[in-house]
C-alpha cells in the first residue's frame, strides 16, 4: 500500500548511502495529477466523474480500501487518526499516477526506470479494488501510445497477487499484451472472491501452488520465453510491475502463498531485466505491493544492481 509506508524512502536513503552523488530528487512541485481525459484511458466515465466529486470519491477509496467491513465497522482504518481526508488522498493517487507516466517516458529515452511508486494492478474500469484505485500502467501505456512513442507494450507482472485488473482492462485490446505470475490460491483467486472480471486471463498467467518457490524461476523463465513466442510482433515498450510481496519477509498476510528468499527476488529481477534488456526493449520498473518493515531491500538489492552493472 504506497501510501502507508515509507518503503519508497527507506529504499531512497539506503541507496543514496551507498552511491553518494549518484540520486537526485525529482520536483514534482509543478506536477499535475492524472487528468480526466487521461483517467479516461482505462477507465468508465462514470467512475471518472465520481473521482472528481468529492462525496462520491470518498465513497471509492472507502470501497477500494476496504475501510470499513460488511457491518460499517471501520477496517484499517481510524477516522479520528487519519492524517488526510480521504478525497486528498485521490489527489495523492492521481499524482503517483503522474509518476508512473513520468517515469515510463523516462524510460524510453534512457532504457530502464524505476519509479518507487505505482503498479496500480488491481484497478477495474468502473473502479479500484484491493488498493488499488486507478490503474496506472494502462493509463501511462496508452498516453504513450496516443503519441506515437510506443505500438504495443508488454505488461509484466511478478507481484505475488495476480494483475487482475490489467488483464480485464486489456483483454480486448491487441496492442498490449500481459504476463502474471502470482499465487495460485488466495486473493483474488480464491473461492471466496466469487466471479468477476479478476477471473479472466492475462496473456500469459503463471500460478504458483504453495511450496512451489523452488519452481519459480524457471517456470518465470518459461512464461517469458512463450511471451515472446507468441505475443513479441511490434513490441517496443514493456512495464514490469515488481511487487516485492513475494518476499518470504513481506508482511501482509494475503501474500504469505509465495515465500521467496531475498536472493531468489534478486534472480527474479535479473531474469525479467535481462530478457528485455537482451532484446533492446525499454522497460519502467514500478514498487506495486511490497508490505511490513523488510520490503526496502528487495527494492534496494535490485536498484543497487542495476548501478553496479552500470559503472
Ligand atoms: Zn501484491
Amino acid at each position: 500500500m504506497p501510501l502507508r509506508d515509507d518503503r519508497s524512502h527507506r529504499t531512497y536513503e539506503a541507496l543514496r548511502q551507498e552511491f553518494p552523488g549518484k540520486f537526485d530528487l525529482v520536483d514534482i512541485s509543478k506536477w499535475k495529477p492524472l487528468s480526466k481525459s487521461e483517467l479516461l484511458l482505462a477507465h468508465t466515465r462514470s467512475f471518472v466523474e465520481a473521482l472528481f466529486d468529492s462525496k462520491k470519491s470518498r465513497e471509492k477509496v472507502i470501497e477500494c480500501f476496504e475501510l470499513y467491513d460488511s457491518s460499517g465497522k471501520p477496517n484499517r482504518y481510524n477516522p479520528s487518526l487519519a492524517k488526510k481526508d480521504l478525497a486528498e488522498m485521490v489527489e495523492d493517487i492521481l499524482l503517483q499516477g503522474r509518476g508512473t507516466a513520468f517515469s515510463m517516458k523516462e524510460a524510453l529515452t534512457e532504457g530502464i526506470s524505476f519509479f518507487l511508486g505505482g503498479g496500480m494492478h488491481h484497478a477495474m474500469a468502473d473502479g479500484g479494488r484491493g488498493f488499488c484505485l486507478i490503474n496506472d500502467l494502462v493509463i501511462g501505456i496508452r498516453k504513450l501510445q496516443e503519441e506515437n512513442l510506443v505500438k504495443k507494450a508488454w505488461i509484466i507482472d511478478i507481484d505475488a497477487h495476480k494483475g487482475d485488473g490489467t488483464a480485464a482492462l486489456t483483454c480486448d485490446d491487441n496492442s498490449i499484451k500481459t504476463l502474471s505470475i502470482h499465487m495460485e490460491k488466495g486473493w483474488p483467486l480464491d473461492i471466496g472472491s466469487g466471479e468477476g472480471p479478476w477471473r479472466i486471463p492475462s496473456d500469459v498467467d503463471i500460478p504458483i501452488p504453495v511450496k512451489g518457490e523452488v519452481q519459480y524461476l524457471d517456470k518465470l523463465e518459461k512464461g517469458l520465453t512463450e511471451l515472446r513466442e507468441i505475443h513479441s510482433e511490434h513490441i517496443n515498450f514493456a512495464v514490469v510491475v515488481a511487487g516485492a510481496d513475494p518476499y518470504e519477509k513481506d508482511a501482509l498476510p494475503s501474500s504469505n502463498k509465495i515465500r521467496l528468499s531475498l536472493e531468489q527476488m534478486l534472480e527474479r529481477d535479473k531474469l525479467v531485466y535481462h530478457f528485455l534488456k537482451s532484446r533492446g526493449i525499454p522497460q519502467c520498473w514500478v514498487m506495486a505491493g511490497g508490505y511490513g518493515p523488510d520490503s526496502w531491500q528487495v527494492y534496494t538489492q535490485f536498484i543497487s544492481y542495476l548501478m553496479r552493472e552500470a559503472e
